[in-house]
């Protein structure tokens, strides 16, 4: 079974009665706290040979653990408050590499300001796993949700896309393309530390419409915009943002062009602007020194279409990650 039919079929059933669970669509849960005020709970896990290579310094791995997890409270427009951490730790693990993973966060911590409070550590016969519940806040009834992107939208998204999945190709060895050194050290990075649009989605509270972060591909994640607001959309591949890098690549090898389309691990913000915000977003874009660029419109209908410059129907058969279960 896939990840989505799994959550559908046996744990959304569980999250029926209470709205701020979103029907489990959406990138974290809402739990109104004193009517001014919501909290914002998420929780992401990640396991070695799945979502990092084991050869990684530990402190990276923990950094893209709280990251991706941040991202997520982005995505709400929520500010970041504090997490919880659980590890299942090989019982050979060594106490260095403890410490280094407990260094990157606290690196993280200063740089974000959150704090952990609690979690739990248990030894394992597996690999190493760790999952972490981040906690949030946003003004009560103000939070970015997916269901909220409205016919005649316009489709932004933050920083560049595909970085990351064409950093995870360089690092397994299979891009098959030359890439200049500069261009290495940009996609490597993209990979092993995502930038949480914090500031961005916070910025975006009251601007957007629908909203969330990219963290298993452009053309499935919209789609799941779609879904939850009853809307399609169709995107102009020519307007997707890419970094130089990426532009390399694709131009080297157009088989590429699918990183940017549907690769995973983006962690950009995903979001839709009415007509008359536009003006907002150009100017967040400039106070954040953010590039922000529109890609597509909502339309009426379902689904994801990608046109490329001739207005070809360009939408990949794989349309990002889907982990089976
Ligand atoms: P994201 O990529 O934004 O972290 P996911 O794609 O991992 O979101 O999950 C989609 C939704 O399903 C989220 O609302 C998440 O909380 C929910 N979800 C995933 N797994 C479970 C589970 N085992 N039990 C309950 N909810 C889950
Ligand atoms: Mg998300």
């Amino acid at each position: 079974m896939k990840e989505f039919d799994v959550i559908a079929s046996f744990f959304a059933p569980l999250a029926e009665g209470y709205d701020g669970a979103l029907g489990l669509c959406d990138d974290a849960a809402l739990f109104t706290l004193d009517g001014a005020t919501a909290l914002v709970v998420t929780k992401d896990a990640i396991s070695e040979g799945v979502h990092f290579l084991g050869t990684e310094d530990a402190g990276l791995i923990a950094k893209k653990l709280l990251r991706t997890n941040l991202s997520d409270l982005a995505a709400m427009g929520a500010k970041p408050a504090f997490y919880l951490l659980a590890m299942m730790l090989p019982e050979v693990t060594q106490t260095d590499w403890i410490e280094a993973f407990s260094k990157g966060l606290a690196e993280d911590q200063r740089l974000v300001g959150v704090t952990l409070t609690g979690g739990d550590t248990i030894a394992t016969k597996g690999p190493f796993s760790a999952s972490l519940t981040a906690m949030g806040t946003v003004p009560h009834g103000k939070a970015l949700l997916r269901r909220d992107a409205k016919k005649g939208d316009r489709i932004y998204v933050s920083g560049t896309l595909g970085d990351s999945a064409l950093g995870l190709a360089l690092l397994q060895e299979r891009l098959g393309v030359e890439v200049a050194f500069a261009d290495r050290l940009w996609l490597k990075e993209r990979y092993l530390l995502p930038q949480p649009r914090l500031a961005l989605g916070q910025a975006l509270v009251g601007v957007a419409h629908g909203c969330m972060d990219i963290s298993d591909g452009l053309v499935q994640d919209l789609g799941h915009i779609c879904n939850a607001s009853g809307v399609g959309a169709v995107i102009h591949r020519k307007l997707l943002p890419l970094s130089d890098a990426a532009r390399h690549v694709v131009e080297a090898d157009d088989a590429w062009w699918r990183a940017p389309l549907s690769g995973g691990d983006d962690y950009e913000l995903l979001f839709t602007v009415p007509q008359a915000a536009h003006k907002q977003v150009e100017a967040i874009a400039a106070a954040l020194s953010l590039p922000l660029t529109a890609i597509g419109e909502i339309i009426s209908g379902a689904g994801v279409t990608v046109h490329d410059e001739h207005g070809m129907n360009v939408t990949p058969e794989v349309k990002g990650y889907n982990h089976s279960v």
